[in-house]
């Protein structure tokens, strides 16, 4: 018997962890596993730890976990459960796991920062979050320390894609490409002896994103007696998914006016994906050629595991980088800033530049001293390149802001700031379908009665857009469920 036990990212958007219990046979000892273990995230309140330190089960008691990729909100709970006592094994992707050590180190960090920020008075609590605080020190308030990352790190097992792990005698995990960033999977779960299977998508990509391959759909599929899937846009189609001309035309005008482009971007795919579009812009000459500086030690260390595994990229790029001989993150117009100074440094630039820093929202981060300093000249730009939400600098600007507080002073904004669709690392609505009725072929799920799709990684009203569709499509007497936190649903007997 299969048992779900949901423990987050359940009508919301962060938080990924699905909790499972096996029993091959009535009176063995259960073996217990968690397709990811991620953080949520809700902002810089205490809320938000009161949330991550709300677990439904023992992580002691806990066998192994499977995870899909290493976005904070799918792996920002795992060092948590290695401090609360699991010591089991944890199936990745290479590159999921490498990606995943920067991913939690900085969390980390952002946790005692946060603590410090508390302390000191710097954090806007509720008067129950102030009491709630009140006598921690920072080891209870932050979930984890970096050596909870490091013990974390020598857990990893590298699966490739397609290959298969036994994860209990009678449990096989296969890894597929999701396409969504880097070593990103989706997987199926086959009981041996019986062939029965859950299919969990994890977070789904679109199609045509630079240097990742498209998602891989699920064809040849028997016995599927559930399926997880993400609804982030049950219930929306993308109006593009390619934002490369108009991202080259904006920086081409800017550079016309003699200015410096700012792009924040998150430093997990997003700020590679950017590099990539503006280096092959410009190697087309579609861009005149100018310096990319990337402002992010966070995404530094992510571009230097990308840049190893380039090995892993798409067909259209290795095309692209046997045309012009060099490995396109060892381009010679990209330059990674290292350190304070040489940041500082760009400010006395006088020729046309792009300038890539973190964070993707500008809530914190480089990004703002830049802004600081190029706002206030009509001749430069600002493009968001990705969701920015509601109280963040990024939305306010996106709304016409015409000024903006940074470090305690307010900055006039004089800089054109552009919001910027065809960059998400979700599939649309169309996507989700295709993949779904790719796994479960409507007239196949229509009879299958007994299979039931659980709709996760979503909000209320994409989730509901989605069934909707769903039901639309093969017939109201299918199961499709929307789960609640702490619920639990026999997946199969
Ligand atoms: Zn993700």
């Amino acid at each position: 018997m299969l048992t779900a036990l949901f423990c987050g990212a359940d009508q919301t958007v962060t938080g990924s962890m699905h909790h499972f219990e096996y029993i091959q046979k009535e009176g063995d000892i259960p073996f217990r596993f968690c397709v990811d273990a991620g953080f949520f995230q809700v902002g810089e309140h205490v809320r938000e730890w009161h949330l991550n330190k709300q677990l439904f089960f023992k992580p002691s008691e806990l066998d192994a976990v499977v995870l899909t990729h290493a976005h904070l909100d799918h792996v920002g709970r795992l060092p948590y459960l290695v401090a609360k006592g699991f010591n089991g094994p944890v199936f990745a992707t290479e590159i999921t796991a490498k990606i995943a050590a920067v991913v939690m180190a900085d969390a980390a960090k952002q946790q005692f920062n946060a603590f410090v920020a508390a302390e000191r008075g710097q954090m806007q609590m509720t008067r129950e979050e102030e009491a709630f605080m009140k006598g921690m020190d920072a080891h209870e308030w932050v979930l984890y320390s970096n050596s909870d990352v490091e013990k974390t790190n020598g857990l990893f097992r590298d699966v490739a894609y397609h290959q298969t792990v036994d994860i209990h005698p009678n449990l096989a995990v296969t890894f597929y490409d999701a396409g969504h960033i880097l070593g990103s999977a989706w997987i199926t779960i086959v009981e041996k002896s019986t062939g029965k299977t859950l299919v969990c998508s994890g977070d789904l990509g679109s199609v045509d994103k630079p240097f990742i391959r498209d998602p891989e759909m699920p064809h040849n599929l028997t016995h599927i007696e559930a399926v997880f899937i993400e609804t982030t846009y049950g219930n929306k189609l993308h109006a593009t998914t390619n934002g490369r001309p108009e991202l080259a035309r904006l920086i081409s005008q800017t550079a016309e006016r003699g200015g410096t482009t700012l792009i924040p971007a998150f430093a997990v795919q997003r700020s590679q994906e950017i590099i990539f579009m503006i280096l092959e812009a410009m190697e087309q000459g579609a861009v005149p050629r100018m310096p990319v500086y990337l402002d992010s030690p966070m995404a530094d260390a992510v571009t230097t595991v990308f840049a190893s595994h380039f090995k892993q990229f798409d067909n259209e790029a290795q095309g692209f980088q046997s045309q012009i001989h060099k490995q396109i993150f060892s381009h010679p117009l990209l330059h990674i800033i290292h350190t304070r100074e040489q940041s500082i440094e760009l400010n006395h630039l006088d020729t046309p530049s792009v300038i890539i820093a973190g964070s993707g929202m500008m809530n914190g981060g480089r990004i703002l001293k830049h802004l600081a300093f190029h706002g206030g000249e009509r001749k430069n730009s600002l493009l968001l390149v990705g969701y920015q939400a509601e109280g963040t600098i990024g939305r306010h600007l996106a709304e016409g802001a015409s000024s903006v507080p940074i470090d305690g002073k307010m900055v006039h904004i004089q800089l054109q700031v552009h919001q910027m669709e065809g960059f998400s690392g979700h599939g649309d609505q169309d996507m989700l379908q295709k993949w779904l009725f790719s796994a479960l072929p409507p007239a196949v799920f229509r009879e299958k009665i007994d299979t039931t799709v659980f709709l996760v990684h979503g909000e209320p009203e994409g989730q509901a857009g989605f069934a909707a569709y769903i039901h639309d499509k093969v017939g109201k007497n299918v199961g499709v469920v929307t789960p609640a936190m702490g619920q639990t649903t026999v997946i199969w007997q």
